[in-house]
């Protein structure tokens, strides 16, 4: 079952820049900062509400984010939604007939479990299923 819209995404040049934009944006401090090494990316996390908005740089020119910004894009790059069970979750959207880029779950930041699906089965949007790692 999917809970609600964990994160959003939105890929950045440079982490230090782009958080004084959103902390004077959000009125808070980023919480936390991470390295995702397996994904060449660094991020930090700002909580709104609910939710959270989670900036993306690239820490290599093979990760997706330095790809991404290499096309000219910048800006949102990806929904998270929080299952409660993402293997689960994964068979249901893989039986109908979404496109996984994950067929299992890895790990990710912020303490998270985490699979994407392919943009051209979610109508042009890259979508995250991720799950808070039991403790
Ligand atoms: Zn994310």
């Amino acid at each position: 079952m999917i809970r609600k819209i964990e994160h959003l995404g939105i890929a950045v040049e440079s982490i230090e820049d782009s958080l004084k934009v959103f902390e004077v944006l959000l009125g808070k401090e980023s919480y936390k900062e991470e390295q995702v090494i397996s994904e060449g990316v660094k991020t930090a996390f700002i909580q709104v509400g609910d939710s959270k908005i989670e900036l993306l740089e690239a820490t290599n020119s093979d990760s997706a984010i330095a790809k991404f910004l290499d096309k000219g894009k910048k800006g949102f790059h990806h929904v998270a939604f929080e299952v409660d069970d993402l293997e689960e979750e994964l068979a249901r959207l893989k039986k109908n007939g979404f496109i996984l880029i994950h067929e299992s779950p890895k790990d990710g930041a912020d303490n998270k479990r985490i699979a994407f699906l392919h943009p051209k089965s979610t109508e042009g949007i890259l979508v995250e299923l991720c799950q808070e790692k039991s403790s």
